[in-house]
């Protein structure tokens, strides 16, 4: 009887720990599927800094025969974030036209496949270089871009009024983006058009981010402008890039000085004065063949951490990440101790 009864508890107790064993697994299984809220999918968005496919990048590629030769170290990063980003400094053409006076950049569509190769989801096309091909080319570049799966920012089609602001949604989560730029022409901001986002009114600007961040879940604003070749940001672009941090924007990412510049962590928020070259044909000096790629952790609908990713640009066009002395020289122009950038949700609160 005694070992009868023990017997039945240790059955019992067997068939419990399976019961629930079984359950435990049941419900693992599940959550490892359909029942994960997307908003504990954790996204990644890589920024780079200027990208010209024109000039020496050009006939580099030209010679070579191969568009995605500018792109083929750095691929690994942009391909595998969710979302990657860039400045494209020169705009799409069809033909090969000749250059004009100046210094007046194209991108012919040969070179496309290279971006598309590279993993970029959406580029900034608002930069002093917008109309360098023409009134036809912007609209030209918007279409071609999006006939390639990439979103530009910044510039909008003749007829098109609508805001500025574009939204990518990756994993549920909705990304928005704007860009702005100093200029519409490459004349130092003398004159405007509405087919380019520029940092002008600052109320309008304003309002944009402020629209964009209701309609989405992570706000990035990008800036092309700033004194060239200098460490420093200026006044105008200090105060333009808070100003998108108190309207909404949870990151800025700058470009344009063709240098580095300091990161600032601003009501909780960063700011990329400047991310520097990319794709660049400015080797000339060390500053201007060096960059950064950062990489944006976000999960549940805010930026975490962000990642500093320097590159050294090889051969007048081709960045590569830097080695280990080299990316500690690189990161010490940002004025940040690592190259790691953790927000907390306090941060995030206080700067709401
Ligand atoms: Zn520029």
């Amino acid at each position: 009887m005694g070992y009868a009864k023990s017997g039945f508890r240790l059955l019992s107790l067997f068939a419990f720990l399976s019961l629930s064993l079984f359950l435990e697994q049941m419900n693992s299984a599940i959550l490892g599927c359909s029942m994960v809220s997307p908003e504990d999918h954790e996204l990644t968005v890589i920024a780079v800094g200027d990208i010209l496919l024109s000039r020496h990048v050009g006939k580099t590629i030209d010679l070579s025969q191969d568009p995605n030769l500018p792109f083929e170290n750095t691929r690994p990063w942009l391909s595998e974030a969710d979302i990657a980003f860039g400045n494209l400094e020169s705009p799409i053409v069809s033909g090969d036209i000749p250059i004009r006076r100046g210094v007046v950049f194209k991108c012919l569509t040969r070179y496309v496949p290279g971006l598309v190769y590279a993993g970029f989801d959406v580029l900034s096309t608002a930069n002093n270089h917008a109309f360098d091909q023409g009134d036809r080319g912007v609209d030209f570049t918007v279409n071609y871009l999006q006939s390639h799966s990439i979103l530009a920012v910044g510039t909008r089609k003749k007829e098109d009024q609508a805001s500025f602001g574009r939204v990518i949604e990756r994993k549920g989560v909705k990304v928005g983006f704007l860009a702005y730029s100093y200029a519409a022409y490459n004349d130092g901001g003398a004159k405007e058009n509405s087919q380019v986002a520029t940092w002008h009114d600052p109320e309008k600007v304003k309002e944009e981010i402020g629209q964009l961040r209701d309609n989405s879940d992570v706000v990035f604003v990008s800036l092309h402008a700033g004194q060239e070749y200098r460490r420093k940001p200026e006044r105008r672009k200090i105060e333009f890039a808070r100003a998108a941090i108190e309207a909404g924007a949870d990151a800025v990412i700058g470009h344009h000085p063709h240098w580095i510049q300091p990161v600032e962590i601003y009501r909780g928020r960063p700011i990329f004065y400047s991310l520097g070259n990319f794709v660049f044909d400015q080797g000339h000096s060390q500053e201007t063949s060096q960059g950064l790629m950062v990489e944006f952790r976000i999960k549940r609908k805010q930026i975490r951490s962000s990642r500093l990713l320097p590159v050294a640009i090889e051969r007048y066009c081709c960045p590569r990440l830097a080695d280990s002395q080299l990316k500690e020289s690189i990161l010490e122009k940002t004025g940040l101790d690592s190259d790691e950038i953790f927000f907390s949700d306090e941060r995030h609160e206080a700067g709401k």
